[in-house]
């Protein structure tokens, strides 16, 4: 097996990190390499975060990974509170559980 360094490259579509299977957005960095095996080229983008946590579990040397199997490091905690600030916005249409607007100003 052979495998490139990886290199840095900035999303310009959305991609999957092969590593946690989350989702890679347009406009971040990802990690991406190459390796050749058995005259197969397959293309690995992972989290640069990702690619760090394993690379430090294993070392320097070639190892193997399990796709989609593994947990995103530090930032997951982030991307939750993301998502959870974008449901709770989403409510806001809805018109369920808001309150009136309090009528302040008028003039008696
Ligand atoms: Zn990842």
């Amino acid at each position: 097996m052979y495998c490139t360094p990886p290199e840095t490259r900035k999303a310009r579509k959305p991609r999957r990190c092969m590593n946690c299977g989350e989702a890679i957005e347009v406009g971040t960095e990802y990690r991406r390499w190459m390796c050749v095996d058995d005259g197969k080229a397959h293309t690995n983008v992972m989290h640069p975060e990702c690619l760090e946590d394993l690379a430090e579990a294993y070392g320097s040397g070639y190892w193997e990974y399990t796709l989609y199997s593994g947990e995103r490091p530090n930032a997951r905690s982030q991307a939750t509170d993301a998502a959870l600030s974008r449901q709770v916005a989403c409510t806001d249409g809805l018109g369920v559980a808001v309150p009136p607007a309090p009528t302040f100003g008028e003039k008696t």
